[in-house]
């Protein structure tokens, strides 16, 4: 027996309507905020990544499918969506679009070559969105206040979320330089990671999930104190907007995201539910105002967000909200006979074309074992079809529910349904 790959998962039928759930709300909310839908292949060049997510981090140096295609191309199935949608945007000239930010987002599978755990798979599914071409705060506001809108419309209440600044590439750069000063020293007291971290880019020292307990670590000096005039400022509108938007929010000045080209606001969403495992990150985003030229882009900047459905469920569980859904069928068709069965086939037809879900048996059970299929698939009506109901044309629809029954024409179904599931 082949067995399924490690980290990636079947979405069986009892929990693909929860995702379509999901799936649904999320395309609703990203578009009362208009985003519109952009979708950009599974796989890119291996460049886009090496150079759009940064060659220093962990999906770079250990994370990404990458192969070699049979045109000796190297290849790599996307461990993330920012990058292909600001190549996408770039080689479309959505710069040139009247209409600007462009506002986008995507839903859909991520790669990443990780240890499975709780909430950590190899394939799993992100929905972010993208706005390009703005820098204003009042967008990074709008980003923040969407994410929290979609975690609070489906009911979680147990959510923090951190904000911070990393401020522009000349705040980075001086601050990059105290970090360097404050770890040199005692480099050699970290993981190996850090240890080019301290060459490649400083400030993911502060994000390493080793290290984090290092007393450096938390007596590092902050990027609050390197922030330029004009970073400050345009923090400290984005702070503004949130406020007045009633958005609770945490600064935590040790939030620098794990990629490379973010600048100014950066921010991340945690669940602390009980319960909900180790990993309590839901989603993490932030403004990147280099990433387009150094993919040879025109000179714009963006803000972003990816969150992953498989920890949006794992927080949903965690305080306990069940997904009402309606997958139940409106009518089974009970058969007694082939001849009715034949006759069950062509009504099946005509009502599935008219927009109702009805089935029938196809395995020749006696009427006790079709009926209990009918409940097993929480039918709101049945009918018995046997010789009698053919030669009357006429049927004694029950009503699951309340057991009630009523004797229909057979020419009136369809009618009769509609009306009593409208
Ligand atoms: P983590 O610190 O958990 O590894 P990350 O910094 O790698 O997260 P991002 O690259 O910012 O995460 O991705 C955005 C979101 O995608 C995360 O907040 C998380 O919800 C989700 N995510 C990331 N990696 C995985 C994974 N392997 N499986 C499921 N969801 C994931
Ligand atoms: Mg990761």
């Amino acid at each position: 027996m082949i067995n399924i790959a490690k980290g990636t998962q079947d979405l069986l039928p009892e929990v693909t309507s929860d995702w379509q759930y999901v799936e649904n709300k999320l395309r609703e909310i990203a578009q009362n905020y208009n985003y519109k839908e952009i979708r950009t292949p599974i796989f890119e060049h291996t460049e886009l990544f090496t150079r759009g997510v940064g060659g220093s981090t962990d999906i770079v140096q250990k994370e990404m499918y990458t192969f070699t295609d049979k045109g000796d191309r190297s290849i790599t199935l996307r461990p993330e969506g920012t990058a292909p949608v600001v190549r996408s945007y770039i080689e479309n000239k959505m710069h040139g679009y009247a209409n600007q930010p462009i506002k986008l987002f995507y839903e859909g599978p991520m790669f990443r070559y990780e240890r499975k755990q709780k909430g950590r798979y190899r394939q799993f599914v992100q929905f972010g969105v993208e706005a390009i071409g703005a820098e204003d705060p009042a967008i990074d506001a709008e980003i923040i206040a969407m994410v929290m809108d979609i975690y609070q419309s489906f009911g979680l209440k147990k959510l923090k979320l951190y904000i911070n600044s990393i401020g522009d590439i000349d705040s980075r750069s001086e601050y990059n330089k105290a970090l360097v000063e404050h770890f040199k020293p005692s480099i050699e007291e970290f993981c190996s990671d850090c240890h080019q971290r301290i060459d490649t880019n400083p400030m993911r020292i502060l994000d390493c999930k080793k290290d984090r307990e290092h007393p450096l670590v938390k007596s590092a000096p902050t990027i609050y104190d390197y922030l330029n005039d004009d970073s400050k400022q345009y923090f400290e509108q984005v702070k503004l907007y949130l406020d007045q938007l009633g958005i609770d929010y945490e600064v935590d000045t040790n939030l620098v995201r794990g990629l490379d080209y973010y600048t100014h606001t950066a921010f991340e969403v945690m669940s602390d539910a009980e319960g909900f495992g180790a990993i309590t990150t839901l989603c993490g985003g932030g403004r990147y105002n280099g990433l387009l030229e150094m993919l040879d882009g025109p000179n714009e900047t963006g803000i972003g967000f990816a969150l992953s459905i498989e920890r949006l469920l794992l927080a949903l569980e965690a305080e306990g909200i069940e997904i009402e859904h309606d997958d139940a069928l409106d009518l089974f068709i009970a058969t007694l006979d082939e001849d009715s069965k034949q006759y069950a086939v062509q009504l099946l037809h005509r009502l599935r074309k008219a927009g109702i879900r009805a089935d029938t048996d196809y395995k020749s059970r006696k009427l006790k074992g079709q009926m209990k299929q009918a409940d097993r698939e929480r039918a709101k009506y049945t009918i018995v079809l046997g010789e009698n109901e053919i030669k009357n044309q006429q049927v004694k629809l029950k009503d699951m529910n309340d057991g009630g029954e009523q004797i229909i024409e057979l020419s009136s179904l369809t009618d009769e349904l509609k009306e009593r599931l409208s």
